[in-house]
């Protein structure tokens, strides 16, 4: 479990997935399960489309919204782009940068996700910078340095006074979406090395900088991720598409 000064954070990247009245459905079932805690929050991430919906149906509740992305510019003849400020409009508090779909489908950069980072903080909101290494790199033994230099090169730019709105997730590509997640000590091991490199950049104010792991979590290794006091919470990709299983992910058993 997470040290009792960082709240625990797990939340639920919907992706490209739900029409507006499956989102609503869905969020309104997680919803049900979700209780106020003070040890944990929960968070969904819906895709643009449905943010709207879906932060009325949670709202009043426990349950926070999230976004996917962002885009780093406020306004303008950015076409097809969302800003923060959009974002922060319609009640959302976390905001993903960097999640390894995009960087490895959309060509997206640690620049990139600096600016996006910088947008996010702007704007008032809470980025989750997602950093992870690919199969390559974890056979050739180098998913340190490659996490290292991300996470370095990401936060360029943060200034120390913004640490407590960061959260970090560690997301093995090699991990997402294909059923073999990291093991709890091995994301341990990850979730240190992010954690110097955190305090290396920002001195002692890592410690409120959660860093959640992602990659194939479901309800048979969630608890054993989160009994290591390393991870301080979850990002969940298809699990978090099915209520009930995501609620026990989050440690709500139901009613
Ligand atoms: C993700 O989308 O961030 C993710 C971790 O996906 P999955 O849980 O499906 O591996």
């Amino acid at each position: 479990m997470s040290v009792p000064w960082r709240r625990a954070l797990v939340i639920g990247n919907w992706k490209m997935n739900l029409s507006v009245s499956m989102a609503a459905h869905t969020a309104r079932s997680i919803a049900a399960l979700v209780r106020d805690a003070p040890d944990r929050e929960v968070a969904i991430a819906p895709p643009f489309t449905a943010l709207t919906t879906v932060g009325a149906a949670i709202a009043g509740g426990p349950l926070v919204l999230a976004a996917q992305d962002l885009f780093w510019e406020e306004e303008g003849p950015y076409t097809g782009e969302i800003s923060g400020p959009m974002l922060a409009e319609v009640g959302v508090r976390y905001v993903l940068v960097g999640h390894s779909e995009r960087r490895v489908f959309l060509g997206e950069t640690d620049r990139n996700v600096s600016h996006k980072v910088a947008a996010a903080l702007r704007a008032g909101l809470h980025p989750v910078v997602c950093v992870g290494e690919d199969l390559e790199a974890r056979t050739a033994g180098r998913q340190g340095q490659v996490v290292r230099d991300q996470v370095a090169r990401s936060l360029d730019g943060v200034p120390r006074h913004e640490a407590a709105r960061l959260a970090m997730a560690y997301e093995p590509i090699w991990a997402i979406g294909t059923g073999r997640a990291a093991t709890p000590a091995d994301a341990a091991e990850m979730h240190s090395l992010i954690r110097n490199e955190l305090g290396a950049i920002f001195g002692e104010s890592e410690r409120s900088i959660r860093i959640l792991y992602g990659g194939s979590v479901g309800e048979k290794n969630a608890d054993d991720l989160m009994s290591r006091g390393e991870i301080d919470g979850l990002l969940v990709g298809g699990a978090s598409l099915r209520p009930a299983e995501f609620g026990r992910i989050a440690g709500f058993r139901g009613l």
